[in-house]
């Protein structure tokens, strides 16, 4: 039978990846963290039983996370990351010559840590000079900042019952990341499964359109995450995520300018949780 990690994607539906072997388990002051060589797609981080980021397909959701917004924003010189303690966000950030500083607060420096050691392929950028990493509260961090990020991008775990995430899909913690952007900054967050988590999307969407003058939601397939179909709710001051300029870029393996364009194109059962707003400004003409 051999040794199997599962993940429970709701009561009544599982997912189990065949495990080569366990190559870390800890617990940090805010969650429990391992680190399992699967079969199928490699080493991956698992945060409090939930699988994060895996070698074998995190360059889908950091290329879509890191991309669209960069696209979008005509001067994205100073991005922020809370969270993303794996490092996959911040290479995709720092491929990037348009941006000239990256700062990174992510609260628990075991990720970080466990991530240098198992997960190569992730923290590649971490020696890149551009790159200040943080080990603090996203909430707590933002308290002071004013007008300075052209990007903030939130990748974080998910609002699940008490973990550090929970405080980052709140009104307080959207209302200052609104504040630290500058007067024409946009920022991005996870805003999970349509399928098994719709209530996220749903408050979250709520939450942006009503601080933001812009509120998309765009989708891409993550293989590792249950049911695949994951979303990203933004929130931007001026600029449209739509209205960008096609860039190339050379290693990606999932985002092109096609990709970018079709992933605002919401399925009525994704788009039903949306604000009536968000819904028709997703109707605008690719
Ligand atoms: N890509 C993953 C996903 O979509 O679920 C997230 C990856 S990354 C590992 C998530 C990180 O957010 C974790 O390392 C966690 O410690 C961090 N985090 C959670 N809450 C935080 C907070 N309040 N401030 C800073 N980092 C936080």
């Amino acid at each position: 039978m051999g040794l199997w990690f599962t993940e429970e994607a709701s009561p009544h539906h599982l997912l189990q990846w065949k495990v080569k072997r366990l190559l870390f388990s800890g617990r940090s002051p805010y969650q429990t963290v391992e680190v399992v060589d699967t079969e199928q797609f490699g080493p991956s981080l698992v945060l409090d039983g939930i699988m994060q980021t895996t070698q074998g397909d995190e360059y889908i959701y950091h290329e879509m996370m890191a991309w669209v917004p960069l696209a979008a924003h005509p001067h994205p010189e100073r991005a922020l990351i809370i969270g993303g303690g794996d490092g996959g966000l911040a290479r995709e950030v720092l491929a990037s010559p348009a941006v000239k500083e990256v700062t990174m607060v992510e609260i628990d420096a075991m990720v970080i840590d466990v991530s240098k050691q198992f997960l190569a392929s992730h923290t590649a950028a971490f020696a890149d000079p551009r790159l200040q990493l943080v080990t603090a509260d996203g909430m707590e961090y933002l308290a002071d900042v004013e007008d300075y990020f052209d990007l903030i991008l939130v990748d974080c775990t998910d609002p699940e019952g008490s973990g550090p995430g929970c405080v980052l899909y709140t009104e307080a913690f959207h209302r200052r990341v609104h504040k630290a952007l500058k007067a024409d900054g946009l920022f991005i967050q996870q805003s999970g499964s349509p399928t098994y988590n719709p209530e996220v999307l749903q408050a979250i969407s709520a939450d942006v359109t009503q601080q933001f003058p812009v509120c998309r939601v765009y989708w891409c397939v993550v293989p590792t995450y249950p049911g695949g179909l994951f979303t990203f709710t933004s929130g931007s001051k001026q600029y449209d995520l739509l209205d960008f300029t096609p860039v190339t870029v050379p290693h990606a393996r999932w985002y092109t300018p096609d990709v970018h364009r079709a992933a605002f194109a919401l399925p009525p059962v994704v788009a039903q949780h949306l604000p009536e707003s968000v819904r028709t400004g997703q109707s605008t003409p690719l």
